[in-house]
């Protein structure tokens, strides 16, 4: 056990490794309890994507446009690229996601393609109906629908920022420890020591400061503590396909269908009607799906009723069906896919941890205890950010004015109770 207490961080996720960092940035002794791998539980199975497109939630923009700002740091590790978001669908919706995020940059409409900018690094590009074609060729075939392309967006690395975080945190002389915190331990109230288990036995470990970043942890850790947020764990999976057919377009930016849509023919749901565990994919589903390319392949993703689940691990057991239901919501976009039914996917997934707002719990939990976590499935576009602003937290130092919006002690006003009912679907 150290003789000075210094800050401890519980999990070596993206956010925990982002929040060790900049602690460690500020001076500070830093080290990390880890009960994996680092960086082997939900941070290893994003689909690494980013926007500053957060319609309606200025404060989320602004912690994601902060994070990108961050990124420039590890640019050679994290490999960003800005082929940004199209998203596709009926118009009229389109312009008003549009007009609830001017953070994203000035809203440009296409009525051909002589207009539409290839290269954009800012804006909004709202392509018409008629234009859609002539700008995507690969989207000719939908007749009536237009295109969003959200420009500050694209993907990058994970692993390579998740890898700069670790090297950098061990430059400033921070250390990981394998183990796992079991609860903490106070004196006079305040919480001075955390219970932790390392290799086969138990030990108290006093820390100056304490941060917890336990990603799909956090429900029973909540529990555990004896603290009420609301927070949920649901589990949501992705596909890879080879395509050596080339049917995903290789330029394409991240795919997204903005519309309703059913999975199966007439004929395809009266021989599943038998399936129970596919009853509630037999009917309209939320908008949501969405791939883009990777690799050799492609990126598949459509998780159109996230369950609510209590982790018994870092990552969920994907059901069968998920890669072809996957493959299957990208049909409206690229119906070409059709050709790789009966293909198996590599699947894998992990629990978005989230909040009825879809906001992060981040920020101060009582005297000394911080917390970075419920980043649902934002947290690697947002983890520079949320680590920059956390060590400012717990140095006392001056906030940017959308911390407090994020902070857990927004669940303490009697006032704000927003509604799981109201909560969106994210990506
Ligand atoms: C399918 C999918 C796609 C996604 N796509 C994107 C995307 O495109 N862009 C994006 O930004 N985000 C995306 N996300 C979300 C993103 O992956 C998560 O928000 C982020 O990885 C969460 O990081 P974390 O550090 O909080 O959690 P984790 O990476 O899960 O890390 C938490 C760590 O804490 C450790 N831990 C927990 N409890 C304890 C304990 N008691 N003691 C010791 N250690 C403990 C765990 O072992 C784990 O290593 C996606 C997520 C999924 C599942």
């Amino acid at each position: 056990m150290p003789a000075n207490p210094e800050v401890l961080v519980v999990g070596a996720g993206i956010l925990g490794l982002s929040a060790a960092y900049f602690l460690a940035e500020k001076g500070l002794r830093v080290a990390i309890l880890e009960r994996e791998a680092p960086l082997a539980c939900t941070s290893d199975k994003s689909t690494e994507c980013c926007r500053v497109f957060w319609p309606g939630d200025e404060a989320l923009a602004a912690l994601v446009a902060r994070s990108l700002e961050l990124i420039g740091m590890f640019a050679p590790l994290v490999h960003p690229n800005c082929r940004g978001y199209l998203y596709v669908g009926e118009e009229e919706s389109l312009f008003l996601m549009a007009q609830e995020a001017a953070h994203a940059g000035p809203l440009r409409v296409h009525r051909g393609a002589s207009t539409y900018p290839k290269e954009a690094a800012w804006g909004l590009d709202l392509v018409r109906p008629e234009a859609l074609g002539e700008v995507f060729p690969y989207l000719g075939h939908l007749r009536g629908r237009a295109a969003l392309h959200v420009r500050p967006a694209g993907w990058f690395s994970a692993q390579g920022l998740g890898m700069g975080l670790l090297e950098g945190l061990r430059q400033k002389g921070g250390r990981l420890v394998r183990g796992e915190f079991l609860g903490l331990e106070r004196e006079g109230g305040r919480p001075r020591s955390a219970r932790v288990r390392l290799g086969e036995g138990e030990a108290l470990w006093p820390f100056a400061l304490l941060v917890l970043a336990p990603g799909p942890g956090l429900p029973g850790l909540l529990g555990a503590l004896g603290l009420e947020l609301p927070v949920v764990a649901q589990p949501h999976f992705k596909a890879w396909f080879p395509d050596p057919l080339g049917l995903f377009p290789r330029e394409a930016p991240l795919l997204i269908w903005n519309e309703p849509q059913e999975l199966f023919t007439p004929e395809e749901r009266a021989l599943l009607q038998e399936e129970a565990g596919l009853i509630p994919l037999l009917g309209p589903l939320p908008p949501g799906a969405h791939g883009r390319p990777e690799g050799e392949g492609f990126l598949a993703l459509y998780n159109p009723f996230p369950a609510e689940e209590v982790p018994q691990g870092c990552l969920p057991t994907p059901p069968p069906w998920a890669g072809e239901v996957a493959l299957r919501g990208l049909f409206p976009l690229l119906p070409r896919l059709l050709g790789y039914l009966g293909v198996r996917p590599r699947v894998d997934g992990g629990y978005y941890a989230r909040t009825p707002e879809n906001r992060p719990l981040l920020g101060p939990l009582e005297e000394g205890v911080f917390l970075a976590g419920a980043f649902s499935g934002y947290g690697v576009m947002a983890a520079l950010g949320a680590g920059e602003v956390l060590a400012r937290w717990a140095l006392g130092e001056d906030l940017p004015s959308w911390a407090q919006t994020l902070a857990p002690s927004r669940f303490q006003n009697p006032g704000y109770r927003p509604s799981w009912a109201a909560a969106k679907a994210q990506l």
